[in-house]
């Protein structure tokens, strides 16, 4: 019988999380977040609109600024909208907003689609970590027009973060027409990845949640008992450094804690989940009844070993020393 290791705690970070825009090129089978151009309700978030989020979350304690995106294409139209509040482009304005973040006091976690290596190393200094979930290695009907989906481009920005010493955030998506092989597949990627840079700093594991008006909202999302059993395998195949992280608003944690799951991802006091907007986050006491006797530990978006490592610039080492204490958690 396989051994589970059960970890001493239970870390989160305390975010704001900044939708930056919904526009995308992909047209992923589940996503209730894209929008197209033509839809009243594409978005992408002025700087104004972007500092004020960042107003907020420094005000209530946050340390991280979670900017995320859709993947959208240079296309004329979307080039023109950057025009429109000022940028000439897209990792221009990408640096900007995280600039801003840090001169807020807030730590930059960018998750802005699978990128190169040049665009990587523009952003690695104004981020303390970044991140690209793989999702599936695997060829999945819900990806067919999704070109940024590929798992091959998408291991390709993870080797770039590799590297360029990013520490870094992948994951999983589970239940999405993936097989337990590919399911499989997709961790050991990660772990050959991790094998050879050091960089991964957690792995999420994250139920598909069927949404309205989507190809696959009729469709269920994965029982508890299959999330613990993937959780299991994850914490059986992955190295014990790095973080398993289940979101504690869309599936039941107390018993994935049980199965090996070490983190809950961030945690924010001032915005909701725009990615699952219906799944409020619970209170950190709630959180506390759910993982019983385990303690929950605050960290930053760049975990511990990694501070202490000093795996971040110059530009946010201020910022890093001032937040954390001398384990490389969240300074009391
Ligand atoms: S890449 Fe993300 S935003 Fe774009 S369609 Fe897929 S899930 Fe939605």
């Amino acid at each position: 019988m396989m051994s589970i290791h059960i970890p001493p705690y239970i870390t989160f970070s305390k975010n704001v999380f900044v939708p930056v825009t919904n526009i995308c090129k992909n047209r992923c089978g589940y996503c209730g977040f894209r929008r197209d151009f033509s839809n009243p309700e594409a978005n992408v978030m002025t700087p104004d609109h972007v500092e004020i989020l960042l107003e907020k979350g420094a005000k209530n304690n946050c340390t991280e600024a979670l900017f995320t995106f859709g993947e959208p294409d240079n296309t004329p139209e979307f080039r023109e909208i950057l025009k429109n509040i000022g940028y000439s482009g897209f990792i221009e304005y990408v640096m900007d907003l995280c600039q801003m973040a840090i001169d807020n006091g807030l730590l930059p976690h960018t998750n802005a689609g699978a990128l190169c290596y040049a665009d990587l190393r523009r952003l690695k200094p104004l981020n303390a970590s970044m991140g690209l979930m793989l999702e599936t290695a695997g060829e999945v009907d819900a990806h067919r027009n999704s070109p940024g989906k590929d798992p091959c481009i998408r291991l390709e920005t993870i080797d770039n973060a590799g590297r360029l010493k990013i520490p870094f955030t992948s994951g999983i998506l589970v239940g999405i027409g993936e097989t337990w092989d590919d399911r499989i597949e997709s961790l050991l990627a990660i772990r050959k990845l991790h094998e050879r840079y050091g960089h991964i700093q957690e792995v999420i594991i994250q139920n598909f949640i069927p949404k309205p008006n989507t190809l696959m909202s009729d469709l269920m999302s994965p029982s508890l008992e299959e999330m613990q059993k993937v959780v299991a395998i994850a914490r059986a195949l992955l190295p014990r450094e790095i973080a398993i992280q289940v979101p504690p608003n869309i599936v039941s944690i107390g018993s994935l804690v049980a199965c090996g799951a070490s983190d809950l991802g961030g945690i924010s006091p001032v915005t909701i989940d725009h990615i699952n907007p219906e799944s409020r986050w619970p209170s950190l006491d709630e959180i506390r009844s759910m993982v019983g006797d385990v303690e929950l530990r605050e960290r930053l978006p760049i975990y511990p070993p990694f501070v202490k490592a000093g795996w971040y610039s110059s530009s946010i080492e201020k910022l890093v020393k001032g937040y954390s204490d001398e384990n490389g958690f969240r300074a009391k």
